[in-house]
């Protein structure tokens, strides 16, 4: 087994030890001062998400409970939202359109959104490409199918499932976090992991409500192709697709709701759940009446300590309540559509 010793007092530790047991110098001193100093230089140039970069790969070189690693994360923290509003320099016009002049600049206008919106849906098929994925997901949707009616129902909710995880992707990588594909467990879900998780309660709220945030609009592209289309077993894909993201909601476990719970002050929880409760009783969602509950009960069980996030606590109203509108408009198109509540076992 390698040692390391301590160049300040001479003693030996194991490889893995990150400060000398005697006098507590630092084993990785220099390669940290050379990461902060590069961060430094980052940040002074306005690369924030470079800094960020340099700061995490910081993190493991720290014993976990020193003052500079409590140093480091409010670092971070401080630094998160300003990545999230660090926009892409504005796209050149490329030099064969812009010799077309007044023109070229005119197309080049409507094409650069265009462009940048495709390099968005390009993300969503990051993990659709990848093996261990595919598999996942068709073992998931093979147990699945068994349950529930048709083969068509289970793999359109795996899909917007895999949506919700493409949006905790976008969120991660907005921060400048390297994420992994998405996975499916069989019969619980999906997830994605994140080398880390932001420091901020901004930013780690953004990151939680992100995957329910699109797993939403997926869920809002299902019902409009069941009305489109006046296909019965389409809205209740919306139905459910609307009860597993209110699910997720849920402030236990490893869950979405969890996570942006601890950005939130006891108050916000109180006033969410309440509001969850409500929104779960009119819409007839039994996800909404949970997670409601689940809320209300977090004010009182384990509440979060921080002063509160305010657009943490808007984006999780927004989700509720908008959630809930999904649940009970698709139920309101299933029972409207020709083919009646038949198509959908078991509600
Ligand atoms: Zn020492
Ligand atoms: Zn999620």
């Amino acid at each position: 087994m390698t040692t390391l010793r301590c160049a300040a007092c001479g003693t030996t530790a194991p490889a893995h030890f990150l400060a000398c047991p005697r006098c507590r110098a630092l084993f990785h001193a220099e390669e940290l001062s050379a990461l902060s100093q590069e961060a430094d230089s980052l940040e002074a140039r306005g690369d924030v998400l470079g800094a960020l970069d340099r700061l995490r790969a910081m993190e493991p070189l720290l014993p976990a409970t020193s003052t500079q690693t409590t140093q480091l994360r409010a670092r971070l923290a401080a630094l998160e939202p300003r990545a999230a509003g660090q926009k892409a320099a504005p796209s050149k016009v490329p030099r064969w359109l812009a010799g077309l002049g007044a023109a070229g600049v005119a197309v080049w206008k409507f094409a650069a959104p265009l462009l940048a919106l495709l390099s968005k849906t390009k993300l969503l098929f990051v993990g659709l490409l990848k093996l261990p994925t595919l598999l996942s997901f068709f073992v998931s949707a093979a147990l699945w199918s068994d349950g529930l009616s048709g083969l068509g129902l289970a793999v359109l909710v795996l899909l917007s499932i895999y949506v919700h995880e493409v949006g905790h992707t976008w969120a991660f990588r907005k921060y400048g976090i390297a994420v992994s594909a998405p996975m499916f467990v069989p019969g619980l879900g999906a997830f994605v992991r994140g080398a880390s998780y932001p420091k901020s309660p901004a930013a780690a709220g953004d990151v939680a409500l992100s995957g329910p945030w699109w797993g939403g609009v997926a869920g809002l592209v299902v019902l409009a192709a069941g009305l489109g289309t006046r296909e019965a077993w389409l809205c209740g894909a919306a139905v459910l697709v609307a009860e597993v993201n209110l699910f997720n909601l849920l402030p236990v476990w490893q869950l979405d709701g969890a996570r942006a719970t601890k950005c939130l002050s006891p108050t916000q929880v109180l006033v969410v759940g309440g509001v969850g409760l409500l929104a779960g009783a009119l819409a007839g969602s039994p996800m909404a009446l949970l997670s409601g509950a689940g809320l209300v009960v977090r004010r009182w069980v384990a509440p979060p300590e921080g002063p509160g996030d305010r657009r943490t606590f808007v984006f999780l109203l927004a989700l509720v309540l908008g959630l809930s509108a999904l649940r009970f408009g698709a139920h309101l198109a299933l029972g409207a559509s020709p083919a009646g509540t038949g198509t959908l076992a078991g509600g």
